[in-house]
């Protein structure tokens, strides 16, 4: 039986192997993180993290940190040639989470926090190490040759669970599958600024500084904020790609300072470059892996999807597909030693001693498939997917070059400009984009984790589980009584692990069914007998009228939580 000299291996210290390593940790299996930069400081690209992801990432216990570092109540401006529309985004009209807002973050600030948790919890980033060369094993596992800079010799690592979040040139997805997909044809340009007032004859007006400035022109968005790295403003634009283009993965060439201030002149935007700290043209695709696992590979965030930046969804998705998997890597490598332990015991007389876990196996069950571990692809490959159709969409509108497009942009965004101001402050419809945008609406309903047990015989009643609230749903953050104080549901989630709500007159929960990673909550405001059983990621999994012993046993044995 092969012996792991760790459970899952991360590769790539972005904010995707970040997060599946913090989580896969908290849920109890033993980590490594390799990273190939030797500095943890990058510039950053993602600026905008969704309230879904905060929700998301709160029981990692970071959310603190990453509202301390960014702005949660960012205001923004639009530019339509001559006139400014304040657009209301501080504070949204999101009922049912903790987070009811944007929140503008460095992708730099969220990899600290993140790292530093790590670290605070003894897994620290291995910095400057880096993946050369994996190999699948024939009983289950792979093999990865790291290579770190410091002149040591190259270390061979046995890992049960390898996951590539390696970034756009993943090395990890040649092993996993294909690249489907195709190149845009505008690069974005990215810079930190330090901007004056227009030189005359024009007036001398000033940016207003606390405020996002986003410019709708006929070539495109411009995006200027006071959150640059190396310079007081970032400027976000896009820019239709040269013929030379630098292959993925290359570093992005930096872009003139008459390039930069001709797109502001362009723009509109009354302001001057005094000065350019930092900038890079970036090249956009629009990719997806055309499978996201194979056997003890996975990737996730840019490693298994790419997209424009419009919507601001990269960096969130890949939080996404981490939180996703890596709570079941972790309760798959858990069964899987739970199975190696029992089978180094002796015989039992009564028959085999190693019955092949459902959820993570080893040695020659290894490979059988998992449910547990194939629902990662099966429900986050169509999500990603839909997310890349609707950047591909979004994109089209901001920044395309097609001439429909660039029409749209310079007559009838203009045209519409009178309404705009009455649009913004349409609630309800800010409300909705921002809803769409942050995933709220995402469902994972045909998961063969999500169960949905006699629901026709026995509606189960109570806000966490009425209209709306499959198996496979977001629980919301609605308010509940629980062991005699009024709480949200997400602080009683906020504890990494399976979450069983009882109705108020539901049986007990046997001990047997308990452990670190089951947490059971009465709900003393909620009549009835049934239970709803919440994955770690937040999603509803098993409904059922009655705390249906059986049914909690077997997806707890799905899920790798129980024996037999
Ligand atoms: C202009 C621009 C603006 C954007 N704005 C937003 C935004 O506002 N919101 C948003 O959600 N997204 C945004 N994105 C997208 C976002 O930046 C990415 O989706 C996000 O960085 C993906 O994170 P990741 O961890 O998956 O990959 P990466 O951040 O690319 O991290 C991959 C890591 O793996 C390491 N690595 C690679 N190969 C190896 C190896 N063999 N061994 C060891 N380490 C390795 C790399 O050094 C790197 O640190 C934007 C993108 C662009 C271009």
């Amino acid at each position: 039986m092969t012996e792991f000299d760790v459970d899952v291996l991360v590769v790539g210290a972005g904010t995707t192997g970040l997060t599946v390593a913090l989580q896969a940790h908290a849920l109890g299996a033993r980590v490594r993180i390799v990273e190939r930069r030797s500095v943890p400081f990058r510039a950053s690209r993602a600026t905008v993290m969704h309230p879904r992801t905060l929700e998301l990432l709160r029981p990692l216990g970071v959310t603190d940190a990453l509202l301390a570092r960014g702005d949660a109540s960012p205001s923004a401006r639009l530019h339509l040639k001559t006139q400014v529309v304040p657009v209301s985004i501080e504070q949204l009209d999101l009922p049912g989470t903790e987070f009811p807002h944007l929140l503008l973050i460095r992708q730099a600030d969220a990899e600290a926090v993140l790292a530093a948790a790590l670290a605070e919890r003894g897994v620290i980033v291995e910095r400057g190490t880096e993946l050369v060369r994996l190999a699948r094993l024939r009983h289950g596992g792979a093999r990865a040759l790291l290579r770190s800079g410091d002149g040591q010799a190259d270390e061979n690592l046995l890992c049960r669970y390898l996951v590539g979040c390696d970034g756009a040139a993943s090395l990890v997805r040649r092993s996993v599958g294909g690249w489907l997909g195709g190149d845009f044809a505008e690069d974005a340009v990215i810079a930190d600024l330090e901007l004056g007032p227009p030189l005359p004859p024009a007036p001398p007006v000033t940016l207003e500084p606390e405020v996002v400035h986003v410019v709708v022109g006929r070539r495109g968005l411009v995006i200027l904020f006071n959150r640059g790295e190396r310079a007081t403003w970032r400027m976000l634009a896009t820019h239709r790609a040269g013929a030379v283009r630098e292959p993925f993965g290359q570093p992005a060439p930096p872009v003139p300072a008459e390039e930069l201030q001709r797109l502001l002149d362009e723009s509109g935007l009354p302001t001057h470059v005094d000065a350019v700290a930092w900038s890079a043209r970036v090249r956009l695709q629009h990719r997806i892996a055309s499978r996201f696992s194979r056997g003890p590979l996975f990737i996730a965030g840019d490693a298994a999807h790419v997209h424009s930046p419009a919507g601001a969804q990269g960096m969130n998705a890949g939080i996404h597909d981490a939180v996703n998997l890596g709570w079941k890597l972790a309760f798959a490598a858990g069964a899987a030693r739970r199975a190696t332990g029992r089978a180094e015991e002796p015989p039992a007389p009564t028959g085999p001693a190693v019955p092949a876990g459902p959820a993570g196996a080893s040695g020659p069950a290894a490979q059988a498939r998992s449910p547990l571990l194939d629902s990662y692809a099966q429900e986050r490959r169509p999500a990603d997917l839909a997310v890349l159709r609707l950047t591909r969409l979004m994109h089209w509108a901001e920044a395309g070059s097609h001439p429909f497009a660039q029409l749209a942009r310079a007559v009838l965004v203009p045209a519409a400009a009178p309404l705009l101001p009455w649009l913004t402050r349409q609630r309800r419809l800010t409300t909705a984009g921002v809803r769409t945008l942050a995933q709220f609406w995402l469902r994972y309903p045909t998961s063969v984790l999500s169960v949905d047990v006699r629901a026709s015989l026995v509606p189960v009643r109570g806000a966490l589980a009425r209209r709306g609230l499959r198996p496979g749903s977001r629980v919301a953050d609605t308010l509940v009584r629980c062991d005699g104080r009024r709480v949200r549901a997400h602080e009683l989630m906020a504890t990494p692990g399976v979450h069983v709500f009882l109705q108020a007159g539901a049986r007990e929960m046997p001990e047997r069914l308990r452990g670190p990673f089951v947490h059971v909550h009465r709900l003393d405001d909620r009549p009835g007998t049934g239970m709803l059983v919440v994955r770690p990621d937040g999603y509803a999994a098993v409904r059922a009228p009655v705390l249906d012993e059986r049914a909690l046993e077997a997806w707890l044995r799905l899920v790798g939580l129980a024996d037999g």
